[in-house]
């Protein structure tokens, strides 16, 4: 216990065999409640013993525990399968069905052989060294972080391996189990619960909020995964049974049990599951959380950190979210064709996507709505009538407080994959016959675009006030891009906005979602055009019951109000391409950021640098940093965080001389911050003139 200290707000002590800690669990947003509850978690140090002796709850500081859960094991599942690194560019890659090629699965087993308790700031780690899962090699960690009622346990496995593809599978398990109930809301929201302690055999099950929990007469357990980053990249958002509860699961975790999982097939496509190099630490996370109330009450208390599932409101800014081929347009047509109608099918009076991005809080929706490859060769006139449709129904779906807008993932004559965006309907076709006129008059329509090569496409941009910009750059159909064309005219152009974010490939050794495009961001900046990343979501079809929240990602706009449908959306552009935005996954708000009063996408006079930064959080956060640039190369400098205290915010007003960046001139700053289960916020950099 040397790299603990005894003033940490995690208290720990030895006591035969045992280790013993207790923390303050009630959260900030607690404090105006009498209770000033306290957590405990006992381990067992000694063999053939379940490793968690007691998980309880205390009502104040001095208080007994009352268990909750006695004698149990955390459960860790590795499936271990193959990358195919030839297909495409290495790691880099999305296009893999490593569930077609043979796999092996993995039960972790713990040999103790060494244990050492850590202070970090005012948090605790607790590492058990001697885990292992087929041939990955590590230890299992405990964090505990005051003022939160979160036990964060991590499976760290590492393999001398090449070409390692991983899912995994996580939850807690025991012999003699001592809670009285099990509950969960299904995917309608609905409270489900299963009496005792469920002695049939293990079943996966669909839940919302990816927490299930279990409850005796002291209190209730909630598991659940890290909420963006458990969910590799895949096409489709739907709700495979991420959770498992019963008896023996997988034939591998004896006991009776529950938990998160994934299924190995996923959604049947593209399956890249996790990257796993060489060498790396994967860092298998689980989330249990503790309450003195019911199981409702810990699902309750794990749903705040997700803030529901939902984007936040935060004044002055309007959220947006891009690139969805949810087809409605094809749906539509399909469906009036079956049902011999010319008007609204039925069934899509409210298309489900409109009510999910409803409750969710998302204001604003860019569909990606045509990206097939027929498109590019479809005539006249039916490409015509699609576009209309989807005018006429993003139209009719649009109200005061939701936006819906078309947009479409064309992928002609640039090369890649790109998105297009324009400020109000706007008629082309994405070809032109030799010969042909560019523009021509069509009744009812107006000017119609016929476009045939790169000249064409920056041409109609210029004329539309349109935006583009790189789909997925470096990966799938963009692979190279944008890259290949940082030096074209079309990209060079104001009418090309830079490239959007999303966390793809997955790799759980990295603390930061979607790092190549922040990586590309910089280059971007540094190549010395105002080139930003907005982030992307890019899945198909969406119903109210999918796991579209562990998919999603959101762009809160500096913009006061929502514009109409029939007026201009302009300002949607606008803020996107000055930089009048921040990027989340949801559980992080950057409310404030400014370098000597100036915001993203503004220009500050060079000197010192006057930060200031004010960010809304849930879970305790990891890292807050400053990524700046000078043209060529790119600096860190982080900002202090203390990792402790959940559901609360921060704020930092800090001078940074100029020597703060020695004999280094930066030309832009951005921010970026990250909380302890991999969610994240970033901005557009801002600018300092020099
Ligand atoms: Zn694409």
């Amino acid at each position: 216990m040397s790299k603990y200290d005894p003033t940490s707000r995690v208290r720990v002590t030895k006591v035969d065999g045992k280790l013993i800690l207790r923390w303050q669990a009630e959260e900030f947003s607690d404090a105006q409640r009498a209770a000033n509850e306290h957590g405990e978690l006992i381990l067992n140090l000694s063999p053939d013993q379940p490793l968690i002796r007691r998980i309880g709850i205390a009502t104040n500081e001095s208080a007994p525990a009352q268990p909750i859960v006695q004698d149990i094991d955390p459960v860790t599942i590795l499936t271990v399968g193959e990358r195919n690194l030839e297909r495409r560019s290495g790691w880099t890659i999305f296009f893999d069905k490593v569930h077609k090629r043979p796999h092996t699965t993995h039960l972790a087993r713990l040999e103790l052989s060494s244990v050492q308790v850590e202070s970090v700031q005012r948090s605790v780690r607790v590492r058990l060294d001697g885990l292992s899962a087929g041939p990955f090699k590590g230890e299992l960690v405990f964090n505990l972080y005051p003022a939160c009622r979160l036990i964060h346990v991590e499976a760290v496995l590492s393999t001398d391996e090449d070409r390692r593809a991983i899912v995994y599978d996580a939850g807690i398990v025991s012999g003699t189990p001592g809670w009285n109930k099990t509950v969960w809301r299904d995917t309608a929201g609905q409270r489900q619960s299963a009496d005792g302690f469920s002695d049939q055999s293990a079943r996966p099950l669909a839940l919302k909020h990816r927490v299930i929990a279990v409850e005796n007469a002291n209190g209730s357990l909630g598991v659940f995964p890290a909420p963006h980053k458990y969910f590799y990249p895949l096409d489709f958002a739907n709700n495979f049974k991420f959770a498992w509860l019963g008896r023996d699961y997988r034939g591998l975790a004896k006991g009776h049990g529950f938990g998160f999982r994934q299924p190995l097939d996923g959604d049947n496509r593209f399956v890249p599951w996790f990257n796993a190099p060489p060498g790396t630490k994967q860092r298998l996370s689980a989330f249990y959380i503790i309450s003195s109330g019911s199981g409702q009450d810990a699902i309750d208390a794990a749903k705040r950190y997700t803030r529901d599932d939902t984007f936040k409101p935060l004044k002055g800014h309007r959220t947006f979210t891009s690139h969805y081929h949810v087809e409605h347009t094809l749906e539509y047509l399909r469906r009036q064709q079956e049902q011999g109608t010319s008007g609204i099918p039925e069934g899509l009076e409210e298309p489900g996507f409109v009510k999910t991005f409803k409750d969710m809080g998302v204001e604003i929706v860019h569909l990606a709505e045509f990206h097939n490859g027929r498109t590019p060769r479809l005539k006249t006139p039916e490409r015509l009538k699609q576009l209309k449709l989807m005018h006429d129904e993003c139209e009719r779906l649009s109200t005061r407080k939701f936006l819906l807008l078309p947009g479409e993932e064309p992928n002609v004559h640039l090369g890649g994959h790109w998105i297009s965006f324009f400020p109000r309907p706007v008629y082309w076709v994405l070809n032109r016959a030799k010969g042909a006129p560019f523009a021509t008059k069509h009744d009812g329509l107006g000017t119609v675009y016929h476009v045939g090569n790169a000249a064409d496409v920056l041409e109609l941009f210029k004329r539309e006030k349109g935006l583009n910009w790189t789909a997925h750059p470096r990966i799938k159909g963009s692979t190279g891009f944008p890259d290949a064309y940082a030096k074209k005219d079309y990209y060079l152009s104001d009418t090309f906005l830079g490239t959007a974010w999303k966390s793809m490939p997955a790799d759980l050794s990295d603390s930061r979602l979607g790092t190549r495009v922040l990586d590309l961001q910089d280059d971007m900046l540094n190549w010395g055009q105002k080139k930003y990343i907005l982030g992307e979501v890019d899945v198909f079809k969406i119903e109210p019951d999918y796991e579209l929240y562990g998919h999603m990602n959101v762009n809160y706009l500096r913009l006061d109000k929502i514009p109409r449908y029939q007026e201009s959306w302009q300002p949607v552009l606008d803020c996107l391409s000055e930089g009048r935005y921040f990027v989340t996954t949801g559980e992080i708000l950057i409310e404030e950021f400014t370098i000597n009063g100036k915001r993203s996408g503004e220009t500050a006079k060079a000197g010192s640098i006057d930060l200031h930064v004010q960010l809304d959080y849930t879970f305790p956060l990891e890292s807050v940093f400053l990524v700046a640039g000078n043209g060529k190369t790119t600096r860190r400098r982080h900002l202090s965080v203390d990792r402790e205290i959940a559901l609360a915010g921060v704020g930092y007003d800090i001078r940074i001389p100029k020597s703060g960046f020695p004999d280094w001139n930066p030309k832009w700053i951005r921010l970026e911050a990250w909380d302890i289960a991999g969610n994240g916020a970033f901005t557009p950099p801002v600018w300092i003139e020099n």
